[in-house]
């Protein structure tokens, strides 16, 4: 990957402490391209408008731009039609979407919805709360030392009583890669659909929803180089024919009467009130941005960069990575000896290197590795070598800044 991609992302061009910023926070959200920021800036300055029911000129290019994104993102992840693409205001919400509108409707007590231990809370507490309410069961497919599942396991946890398996395609704390395509053929053979959380997937990987058969997908605009507060969830048409909508309102109607009303078609019966336009305009170009570089080129870059990280790290006396060793995706987790990371993470920012450090959403995972908090650098396509270097540099000196601390 060139550097000039760098370059493209204004905002990496500053001093953060005295020394040029190293951003290895993508995992919580990524910077975004001087493309996508253009985007939104011509969309307020010449097109702005509410969509859908403007006769004048700014309603319907606002529409085509709206609805012209939606057909990027369809594309993007190979879904089959503009109908199965709601756009939300991220994973969470199309996450609880599911939750809330599928879930009331096909589980009921004594069914079981399966998870792993290592999902992000928004993937988490909606079915911990469906399970409440219907008087379904949690049951978790275990985990394997180094943060993996096995099919074995998932065979034998995956019953005819389940109804829905959800599960990360990537985690955004270990990295680890979980075999979609598998999981959706052992949830399907037992007559329960799968629900992908794609959040931390769709920035890194080729997505095609497809060939992977998930009933339901997930992603966040904000995590793939677009704004906050868009994103979306796939999911297949008859699924999503089937569901009732969970916000009423403007723009999802089709006739009010005082009494009742009927709603529109997919996928608009989903969207009640007016909905994220600038953001769709800018995942609309966010998606023309990834693809003009390609997918599999960020993805290649991003696990040269993972493995160059690991093998630096590794040499670090003291520090503790966690996770599997080939890492499909730039996320490396570790802690410094018992030092807490936000003194690790404060540490490394006074060298102008931003890493993240917490519990990433995903306490029970902690409570798994038994620890209460971990330090993650996450990667993206801006990052290059010479970013793992002024990691592997910064950690140098909090280890011994911290050695001279304790000693
Ligand atoms: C970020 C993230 C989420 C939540 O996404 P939001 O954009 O905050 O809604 C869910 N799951 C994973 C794996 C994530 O990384």
């Amino acid at each position: 990957m060139n550097s000039t991609i760098r370059e493209q992302f204004p905002i990496l061009n500053q001093n953060i402490n005295g020394h040029p910023l190293v951003y290895l926070d993508s995992a919580a959200t990524s910077q975004k391209p001087r493309q996508v920021i253009d985007a939104l800036k011509h969309y307020y300055e010449w097109d702005n408008a509410n969509v859908h029911r403007g006769v004048h000129t700014l309603g319907s290019r606002a529409t085509d731009a709206y609805e012209g994104a939606r057909e990027k993102l369809a594309k993007f992840i190979n879904a089959r039609s503009t109908k199965e693409i709601i756009f939300t205001r991220g994973t969470t919400t199309a996450l609880n979407l599911v939750a809330s509108s599928y879930g009331p409707a096909n589980v009921g007590e004594g069914d079981e919805i399966v998870l792993t231990q290592m999902e992000h809370h928004s993937n988490l507490i909606p079915w911990q709360q469906l399970a409440k309410k219907t008087g379904a069961t949690l049951k978790y497919i275990p985990l394997q030392q180094d943060g993996n599942i096995t099919l074995e396991d998932a065979e034998k946890t995956i019953t005819d009583r389940t109804k829905i398996v959800a599960i990360a395609y990537v985690s955004n704390v270990m990295g680890v890669t979980h075999p979609i395509k598998e999981l959706a053929a052992i949830a399907h053979r037992h007559g329960a659909v799968i629900v992908v959380d794609g959040a931390q997937s769709t920035p890194h990987l080729k997505v095609d929803v497809q060939d992977l058969d998930c009933d339901f997908y997930t992603l966040s605009g904000h995590k793939m180089c677009a704004p906050t507060g868009i994103g979306a969830l796939y999911g297949k048409r008859a699924l999503l024919e089937a569901m009732e909508p969970v916000e009423f309102g403007g723009e999802m109607i089709d006739d009010v009467g005082l009494y009742e009303s009927t709603w529109k078609e997919l996928p608009w019966k989903f969207e009640g009130g007016t909905p994220i336009i600038a953001g769709a305009v800018g995942l609309g170009a966010a998606i023309d941005f990834l693809q003009e570089i390609g997918m599999d080129a960020i993805h290649n870059h991003e696990m040269k960069l993972a493995a160059y990280a690991e093998q630096r790290l590794s040499q670090i006396d003291d520090l503790t990575i966690y996770g599997p060793r080939n890492r499909e995706v730039g996320v490396v987790t570790f802690n410094l000896g018992d030092v807490h990371p936000h003194d690790v993470a404060t540490v490394l920012d006074a060298e102008g290197v931003a890493v993240r450090a917490g519990h990433h959403c995903c306490q029970p995972l902690m409570r798994w590795l038994q620890v209460s908090s971990t330090a993650r650098a996450s990667f993206y396509l801006y990052n290059t070598e010479e970013d793992v270097d002024r990691l592997v540099d910064a950690l140098i000196k909090a280890k011994e800044y911290f050695t001279y601390e304790l000693g």
